[in-house]
């Protein structure tokens, strides 16, 4: 079949969370045109292939895309559902994209060419039937793949498996029936987290399952409720020249929570709890710490630390995948290309509409990088520092450009930057920034002492 010819002046790579929040900030703040491609059937990313029973692991307020709330922004801290998810992108695209008559929207296509210039040329490649659309690009081509999102239906375990060992992929724990007599669940990230809290709410008790947890990590407390503001309650970290201090002092605010009391997580990936879950989480007591899994066979686990053997009628639901993988910080504007990243860490949706709010600011891109530098997303439990240090840091950074401020102060997004409206006042942007600065101090100064 011969190819397609569009002209637009944007392309997006991805329909996911990223793509989706920069497309409706860029459509509502420019009169441009746009395609929006993707590998999936339809909008939403990781959300079209996650498991059943995921939900959105932060605050609904703080997610989806500037121009429309999600339907549980009302419900506080409530989190949405996948249906929710899926169906909220489904709208975004059909009722506020498709309807500008300004976008383009080219479902299972895969994206496998670029040549850069002015115009920029690429080629989607129809997964269905295989035709090539010629996208001409005039003014930017987008990557809002770059974050790399990783869920457990897109790859196999990365450890070894004997044929006849029940492991499942966390997809397929609603369609196991029979009500196993044992459950065995192998990751401690937030799936691992989702599928313990899954099995306890469906009434299974705490002594049949057993969780492998490689490594134990820091929770946010999604049930904190400050008697102050963020940043002036971040203020008693002054003083606490040590990254353990440091957390120590985050911990008895009750911003951060750990799963056992009695052991000192080395992790922090973003994950979320409410105390509730917490507390249900806390009746698993046979809690496995003996790093990561190598090989699962006959004889039983086989991991990093040691052997553990397998229980009859245990069923293994793998949720090892690593949900926040990120690829290499790079400026997000050169001539030509935009590459979407985050700019808070694990605030992915916030960033994306930032950046296309920044795109239609009327300046360079030397400047649109100052207002825009990659944050990374956090692994290990010093990235706690950093991951409130930064979102300290973008306060002072943003409300400092009265143009990015003023619109952040009107967009739904924001909420994720908690204590925005304090920053009209320049005493509470200059705590915001000797916050920023002493967290980067004490970061400094540990990694030295290390
Ligand atoms: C289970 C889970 C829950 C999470 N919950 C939250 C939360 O509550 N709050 C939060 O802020 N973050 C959350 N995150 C973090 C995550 O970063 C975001 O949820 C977000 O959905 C990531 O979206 P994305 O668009 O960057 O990536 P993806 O969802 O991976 O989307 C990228 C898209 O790009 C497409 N694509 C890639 N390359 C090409 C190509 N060459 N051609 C065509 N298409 C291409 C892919 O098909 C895909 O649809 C969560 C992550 C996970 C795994």
């Amino acid at each position: 079949m011969s190819p397609e010819t569009i002209t637009v002046d944007y392309l997006i790579i991805g329909a996911g969370a990223t793509g989706m929040a920069f497309a409706d900030a860029l459509l509502s703040e420019s009169g441009d045109t746009m395609a929006v491609v993707d590998r999936n059937h339809a909008p939403g990313g990781h959300w079209t292939v996650s498991y059943p029973f995921v939900r959105l692991h932060g605050p609904s307020n703080v997610y989806g895309v500037h121009s429309r709330p999600m339907p549980s922004d009302s419900i506080g801290a409530s989190l949405a559902s996948r249906h929710e998810v899926l169906d909220y992108y489904d709208r975004i695209m059909r009722d506020v994209l498709l309807a500008s008559g300004r976008v383009t929207y080219l479902p299972m296509h895969d994206v496998a060419d670029v040549h850069p210039g002015r115009p920029a040329i690429a080629q989607a490649r129809s997964l269905v039937n295989g035709v090539t659309t010629e996208i001409i690009v005039r003014k930017r081509v987008v990557d809002a793949s770059y974050v790399n999102v990783t869920v457990p239906a897109m790859n196999r375990p990365s450890y070894g498996i004997e044929d006849g060992v029940p492991v499942v992929p966390v997809n397929q724990l609603v369609e196991l029936g029979g009500a196993p007599e044992r459950f065995t669940i192998v990751g401690a990230g937030k799936t691992g987290l989702d599928a313990c809290l899954w099995l306890l709410d469906h009434g299974v008790d705490p002594d049949r399952v057993r969780w492998i947890a490689p490594r134990d990590a820091w929770l946010v407390n999604r049930s904190h409720d400050g008697a102050e503001p963020q940043f002036r309650e971040l203020t008693k970290l002054h003083g606490h020249d040590s990254v353990d201090a440091a957390i120590g002092v985050l911990e008895e605010l009750g911003l951060v929570l750990r799963r056992d009391v009695a052991v000192t997580p080395s992790a922090f990936r973003c994950a979320t709890v409410s105390s509730t879950e917490l507390g249900q989480l806390r009746q698993i007591e046979n809690v496995v710490r003996l790093g990561r899994v190598r090989r699962m066979d006959s004889a039983g686990v086989h991991l990093e630390g040691g052997s553990i053997t397998t229980p009859p009628g245990t069923v293994y639901i793998d949720c090892s995948a690593d949900g926040l993988t990120q690829k290499s910080p790079r400026p997000v504007f050169e001539d030509g290309s935009i590459a979407l990243q985050p700019l808070l860490p694990c605030l992915v949706a916030p960033s994306a509409a930032v950046i296309a709010k920044l795109e239609c600011l009327d300046l360079d891109d030397t400047a649109r990088n100052r207002l825009a530098p990659p944050a990374e997303n956090p692994r290990t439990a010093r990235d706690l520092l950093s991951f409130y240090g930064t979102r300290m840091e973008r306060l002072h950074r943003w409300s400092g450009s009265p143009a990015l401020f003023e619109w952040l102060l009107g967009s739904r997004l924001s909420a994720g930057l908690f204590d925005l409206h304090e920053m009209a006042h320049p005493d509470n942007r200059a705590t915001a920034a000797a916050l920023a600065a002493h967290l980067g101090n004490v970061l400094n100064r540990d990694s030295v002492a290390v």
